[in-house]
């Protein structure tokens, strides 16, 4: 179903694409664009590296990005013909910026992370989709304008993706809908491949404690009701479970507490997990079949559970075909290479992103830019590790966000200038919903 997808939005590119023979050209080869777009984002090249290299070596956690918050926001202030809302929608650390090209037309946005993780710092590298985002914002405006071309391009500062869903709360908030945006761009550095094809896990997490009854753990313990052992079951329980899954259902986690002395029976313990799946209805079913291994350790142990299922649960990415195309053309004239495309799209998925659920809803892309130590090498290790937070500091990993920037600004100037093209993406996203479960 998905392939008829891909094949029905290949014909509706090449149908719209013949209605008109010059954007036919720019389909195909558009050199001469993508050097504008080239020589736009090298001039800017040494502000770019200040907010790449600022947002690194100043890490802050989801929601408290106060020092990014204001670097982006002061930035793009001083920005000719941007109008910059602070603390969009009493959001404290997100914000918009817009640029208003000369009349109605599509309107491209973009979204910036900036968040780090604990003990961690940019080891998810969102320093660089920081830069990605103005960038690519940037660069799109400087090409509506030289060529007064209608529409309107939105940056997005979206906080608090690591776990907390920034980007939920602003979808249910209703941010992206008032701002009527057509198509939603953001770029990942990884230490893979260079690919227009994020793959990632629909996911939810937990929090649950275990309610017993402390007793003497020697002179009475059959007084007692064991908290721990009612996680140590369940934490079994799931480990059986699992040969019994899908090879796309995940489950890990961590035990918080099971116990605060060795010859008392615990009281109380607690637990956090997170679960991933293919997609959203395969989480649902693969979380009912989990909640009750928790389920069983209270019926088997006696004691009481308490399990909370944490807000902003995140949607599996689904990458447009067409704006995946786009961008591939583009990142391939400026020198990058991108896999088969055929292989890249059904390849494996790993971990989660809350662009997840703006993409279920507006057509997007997310491509991954494989990054390097400043020595060239690869990081020995990916997103979440500590070499890769090394990485993300790099200025050969920053050139990179910047190829892969230029490439997205090209997909932008595709969707504003290309006949029929919005159209075809928005039909694809139609019918990717159709025949998925959305
Ligand atoms: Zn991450
Ligand atoms: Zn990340």
């Amino acid at each position: 179903m998905a392939k008829c997808a891909y094949l029905l939005t290949c014909c509706l590119v090449l149908l719209t694409s013949s209605a008109n023979a010059s954007d036919v050209r720019r389909q195909d080869n558009d050199t001469s664009h993508v050097d504008a777009i080239s020589d736009y984002v090298d001039s800017i090249y040494d502000d770019m590296w200040n907010i790449s290299k600022t947002i690194h070596d100043n890490p802050e956690l989801g929601f408290k990005e106060f020092k990014a918050h204001n670097l982006l926001t002061s930035f793009m202030e001083a920005q000719d013909g941007w109008n910059v809302t602070r603390s969009l929608y009493n959001i404290s650390t997100s914000f918009s910026a817009v640029f208003e090209g000369s009349g109605d037309g599509p309107v491209i946005s973009f979204n910036s992370e900036y968040d780090a993780l604990p003990n961690l710092g940019h080891a998810c590298g969102h320093n660089l989709i920081a830069t990605v985002g103005v960038t690519g914002a940037l660069a799109t405006a400087k090409i509506m304008k030289g060529q007064n071309l209608p529409g309107k391009v939105i940056l997005f500062g979206t906080p608090a993706e690591e776990s907390l869903g920034g980007k939920v709360d602003m979808l249910e908030a209703g941010i992206f809908d008032d701002y009527e945006i057509d198509i939603s761009l953001i770029a990942h550095p990884s230490n893979g491949p260079d690919t227009p094809y994020m793959r990632t896990f629909s996911t939810s997490r937990l929090d649950l404690e275990y309610y017993g009854k402390t007793a003497h753990a020697s002179a009475a313990p059959y007084e007692g009701i064991n908290a721990q052992d009612a996680l140590v079951l369940a934490y079994n329980a799931i480990g059986l479970l699992r040969q019994q899954s899908q090879r796309t259902d995940q489950v890990h986690g961590i035990i918080n507490s099971g116990g605060t002395s060795i010859n008392v029976i615990p009281e109380l313990s607690s637990a956090s997990f997170q679960i991933r799946a293919k997609d959203d209805t395969d989480l649902d079913s693969w979380s009912a079949r989990i909640l009750k291994c928790f389920d069983a350790g209270a019926v088997a142990t006696g004691t009481e559970l308490n399990l909370t299922m944490r807000d902003n649960s995140y949607s599996a990415m689904l990458s447009n075909d067409i704006l995946a195309t786009s961008w591939s053309k583009y990142f391939t004239a400026l020198g990058g290479r991108v896999p088969e495309p055929s292989l890249d799209r059904i390849k494996d998925q790993g971990g989660s992103t809350d662009q997840g659920n703006i993409s279920k809803k507006w057509p997007s892309i997310q491509p991954q830019f494989q990054i390097y130590n400043e020595n060239g090498s690869v990081p020995t290790g990916g997103p979440h590790t500590a070499p890769f937070e090394v990485a993300a500091g790099s200025k050969k990993s920053f050139d990179k966000a910047l190829m892969t920037a230029k490439g997205l600004a090209g997909v932008a100037v595709d969707v504003l200038t290309v006949e029929g093209m919005l159209d075809a993406i928005k039909a694809e996203l139609e019918s990717s919903a159709a025949s998925s479960d959305m």
